[in-house]
C-alpha cells in the first residue's frame, strides 16, 4: 500500500508513500539504541526485525485547492539511496489529480527526502518546477539556513537544494514565510526544530478539526513511546527531543489528527494518547 487516507473537516488528507527503501537494521538509524533495547517495540519493525521507514508526502485536497506537503525524493534515480526513483506522480495519478491541479506546495524542511519533486527536467534537461500553477512556501529559518550554503551537512541535501529547490526560486514561484505564519490559508506552520534548524510542521484546521503534519519529529512510531530516541538525520538532538515531548504533551488526547510522512501508510495517520507517563501512538483503522 502507498496511499492512506483520512478526512479532516472537508479535507481529504492523503499519506503518499514515494519510495519505501531497502530495510536496514534500526541501530544503523538510532544508532544510540542498543539493539536489545528495541525488544518491546518489536511491532514497528519488519518481521525480520528491520527497520524501513515509508519517504512519504501528503496531499491535501479542499473545496479551495491542492495542497502538497513536502516533495518526496523525486523521480531520480536518486544515487544516496541505491538510484531509488519516486512515485509520487503515479500516486497523484490514482487519487485522478495530475501536478497541475497542485496550487500549493509547502515544505516543513529542505532535506533532500522532502524536496524531490519540487522540479524536474524538461526535455532538454533544464530543471523546471514541476507544480507550474502552484506557489511553493517554505519558512524563513529553513530557507535562510540552505540559502547561506551550510557546512556540516551531508552532500546530498546540499545538492538537492542547489539542483532542486533554486530552479523554483529563480521561476519566481518561491514564497519565503516568517516561522510560524499561514503560508495558505487554513494552513499554519508550527516551528518544530531539532532535525532541522528551522523544521516545522503545519497545522491544518477544517471545520474545527485539526491535522498536525509532524513532518520528521519522528521517523518511527517508537518515537512516540521513546521520545528520547534520536534519529541520525536530527542536527539537534536534545531540541529534537524537546520538541517531540512538547508536541506529544499539547496533542495527546484531543482528537487531533497527527500525520507522519516517514512512517508505513499502514501507520502514517493516527493519534497520539496517553499512555502511564509517556505516550502510545494509535494508528487510524487498528481499533486501538
Ligand atoms: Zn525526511
Amino acid at each position: 500500500m502507498l496511499i492512506s487516507h483520512a478526512t479532516v473537516g472537508r479535507l481529504e488528507i492523503y499519506g503518499i508513500a514515494d519510495a519505501r527503501p531497502a530495510p536496514v537494521d534500526p541501530t544503523r538509524s538510532y544508532p544510540e539504541v542498543p539493539r536489545e533495547n528495541w525488544a518491546p517495540h518489536r511491532r514497528w519493525l519488519t518481521d525480520e526485525g528491520q527497520f524501513q521507514p515509508d519517504l512519504g508526502c501528503f496531499v491535501v485536497r479542499s473545496p479551495d485547492g491542492v495542497v502538497l506537503i513536502d516533495a518526496g525524493i523525486g523521480p531520480g534515480p536518486v544515487p544516496y539511496l541505491g538510484d531509488a526513483r519516486g512515485t509520487l506522480r503515479d500516486s497523484i495519478g490514482e487519487l485522478g489529480l495530475a501536478f497541475d491541479d497542485v496550487t500549493a506546495v509547502i515544505f516543513t524542511h529542505l532535506h533532500f527526502d522532502h524536496v524531490g519533486w519540487a522540479s524536474i527536467p524538461d526535455a532538454k534537461g533544464v530543471m523546471r518546477p514541476s507544480f507550474p500553477r502552484a506557489r511553493y512556501f517554505v519558512g524563513a529559518t529553513e530557507w535562510m539556513f540552505w540559502d547561506r550554503g551550510p557546512t556540516n551537512v551531508m552532500a546530498h541535501h546540499v545538492d538537492a537544494f542547489a539542483r532542486i529547490v533554486r530552479p523554483v526560486e529563480e521561476a519566481g514561484l518561491l514564497t519565503v514565510v516568517p516561522d510560524g505564519t499561514s503560508p495558505v490559508e487554513g494552513f499554519v506552520y508550527r516551528c518544530l526544530p531539532g532535525n532541522t534548524p528551522g523544521h516545522q510542521g503545519v497545522l491544518a484546521t477544517s471545520g474545527g478539526h485539526r491535522c498536525l503534519f509532524c513532518a520528521d519529529i519522528c521517523h518511527c512510531p517508537v518515537q512516540v513511546e521513546e521520545p528520547s530516541w534520536s534519529h541520525r538525520s536530527d542536527a539537534d538532538p536534545a531540541t529534537g527531543k524537546a520538541t517531540r515531548q512538547s508536541v506529544f504533551a499539547e496533542f495527546a488526547d484531543t482528537g487531533t489528527l497527527l500525520a507522519f510522512g516517514h512512517f508505513p501508510r499502514s501507520a502514517d495517520l493516527g493519534h497520539v494518547t496517553r499512555d502511564g507517563a509517556g505516550w502510545a501512538w494509535r494508528p487510524l483503522g487498528t481499533g486501538n
